[in-house]
């Protein structure tokens, strides 16, 4: 059996006295442990602040970049022990694993391309020069500045890789050093990951430290400069958002939550239509890809009523047709859900639902003889306003249908009751519908994806989140944003607004690119 190490100060240690046990969610078998215990953890903080950040802030955006770079090639080379972990520790196919590496490197690599046309300095010009006086003499710009703290980022168990490159490649390229810890069921994954990049031999000293097990006393050690990136679940991120400490200190914290997120199907769209056939292949890979344990995976499909019966008749024959077994058999389309914990909390999640809704296909109990495996199960609501099925994530491969009349003002109501989402979608061609579903699901969702027969063989699905647009939603969902390119940085930058000479403030701080 394995025992992960945790890389901090310079070194990877073994933490000592409890360690949390890790599976293989095909065969049950533990198969690796880890834990923190023994890390000082104030003197983590203290070395990224002091060693790392120092560092990082030596050099400028385009120097960073390059580093990105190198770490997204470093964690491509180890894509087949990466792939074949993610099978054994987190019962991911190949193309679950691919989901979440290869979104890895393509955000580093994006981060990095991003920041080599950001020059050689260490702040950005923030929007346009303002006159502020009676002429443009007396004149205003905001910049933006790396903090002087370090970053905490604690990550959720379904994307190990992703999870960590992408907080890890916002906050490098800001210049902000990071002590990154993985959900503890994947571990495997992360660890292989930070080995990875530890290995990649570019970071500077302090840049980059991995605590693979509890936090421990880590948030205790925070300061206003730093901040904590979180992703988790609603309960956790709320609870941790309160502690004494990041609230006394003002430490920055955003949070990227869970999320019941809405497909939803416009009246005019008839099963002859092309976007009938997106909005089933899209619901159908959005509850099986990751065995449904992905954060923007659809859970609620508002359907008209009268197309009800076509789409329950067609979604349960395709998610049928889904090859379920062990992940590392090329064969198969579908793996277990990543733990024994996932799995009684997806086993409870879909009994409790179907106390408010029929069971269409699949349903709570384990599919085969051993390990933690379901069947795709979809429910259909009896009445679509029973509160629970807008407020519980199963964290698995079960989403429930709600009739609904087909009312743009029905379709909006519905979709806000998830309470703040990560990722609505919308399937329809009558631009009328559309706008006003848009408009009047905007202001509760972070993204909203409209699917139409003239985006339909392009279109990329939903679940997927890409580095250049808004990731993260309010309410439930956290209130965070990550990503959506320089929106990304913003966590990890202060921004102040200069007001002086425009001489000098336009001349030497204004402009579209950052200067040294
Ligand atoms: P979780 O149980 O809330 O745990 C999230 C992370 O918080 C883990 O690393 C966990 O560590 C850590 N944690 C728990 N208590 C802590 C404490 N007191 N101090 C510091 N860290 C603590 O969530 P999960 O089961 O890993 O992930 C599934 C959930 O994440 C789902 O609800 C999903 O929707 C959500 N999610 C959201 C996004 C997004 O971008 N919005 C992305 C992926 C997942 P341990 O594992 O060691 O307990």
């Amino acid at each position: 059996m394995t025992t992960l190490e945790s890389y901090v100060k310079g070194a990877w240690v073994a933490g000592s006295g409890d360690q949390t046990p890790l599976f293989d969610p095909t065969t049950e078998a533990q198969i690796a442990e880890c834990g923190t215990g023994g890390i000082d953890m104030a003197s983590v903080v203290a070395h990224a602040r002091d060693e790392g950040g120092a560092s990082l802030r030596r050099v400028g955006f385009a120097e960073r970049a390059g580093w990105l770079r190198a770490l997204s090639a470093a964690v491509h080379e180890a894509r087949p022990q990466l792939i074949a972990a993610s099978a054994t520790n987190g019962g991911s196919t190949r193309g679950d694993a691919k989901f979440d590496i290869d979104g890895a490197t393509g955000t580093l690599a994006y981060y990095a391309k991003l920041g080599a046309s950001l020059g050689d300095g260490n702040f950005l010009p923030d929007g346009d020069g303002i006159q502020l006086g009676r002429t443009g003499r007396f004149w205003g710009q905001h910049i933006r500045t790396p903090r002087l703290g370090a970053a905490v980022h604690i990550n959720a168990f379904n994307f190990p890789a992703w999870g960590m490159c992408e907080k890890l490649a916002c906050s490098l390229l800001a210049g902000v050093p990071a002590i990154s810890k993985p959900g503890a069921a994947t571990a495997q994954v992360a660890w292989l990951t930070a080995k990875a990049i530890v290995d990649a031999g570019v970071l500077p000293e302090g840049a980059f430290q991995f605590l693979c097990g509890g936090a421990g006393d880590l948030l205790d050690h925070l300061g206003p400069q730093d901040c904590m990136a979180f992703t988790g679940s609603a309960a956790t991120g709320a609870r941790l958002k309160g502690h004494a400490t990041l609230v006394g200190a003002n430490v920055r914290v955003s949070l990227e939550a869970d999320s019941l997120n809405a497909a939803i199907l416009g009246p005019d769209v008839d099963d002859d239509a092309e976007t009938w056939n997106l909005f089933l292949a899209n619901v159908a890979t959005d509850m099986t890809l990751k065995t449904g344990q992905k954060c923007t995976a659809v859970r609620r499909i508002l359907v008209p009523a009268d197309k009800v019966d076509a789409v329950v008749a067609e979604l349960s024959a395709r998610l049928g047709a889904v090859a379920i077994g062990n992940p590392a058999d090329e064969a198969v389309r579908m793996g277990p859900v990543a733990s024994p914990q996932q799995f009684e909390d997806v086993r409870k999640g879909i009994e409790a639902l179907s106390a408010h809704a029929r069971i269409a296909c699949g349903g709570p109990e384990r599919h085969g003889e051993k390990g933690f495996f379901f069947a795709p199960t979809l429910l259909v609501a009896h009445d679509p306003d029973a509160a629970l099925l807008h407020e519980l994530e199963v964290f698995g491969p079960c989403a429930t249908i709600l009739p609904y009349s087909g009312d743009a003002a029905e379709a909006i109501r519905l979709a806000n009751r998830g309470g703040g989402g990560l990722v609505a979608s919308l399937y329809s061609n009558d631009r009328k519908f559309t706008e006003a579903v848009v408009l009047g699901i905007a202001p509760w969702h972070g993204r909203v994806w409209i699917g139409s027969d003239k985006v339909a063989e392009q279109a990329l699905h939903p679940g997927m989140v890409l580095p250049m647009t808004i990731h993260g939603g309010p309410g439930r969902a956290g209130g965070g944003e990550e990503l959506g390119g320089l929106f990304g940085l913003e966590l990890y930058t202060q921004r102040t607004a200069l007001q002086g000479d425009q001489g000098f403030v336009g001349r030497r701080f204004g402009g579209a690119s950052a200067e040294s």
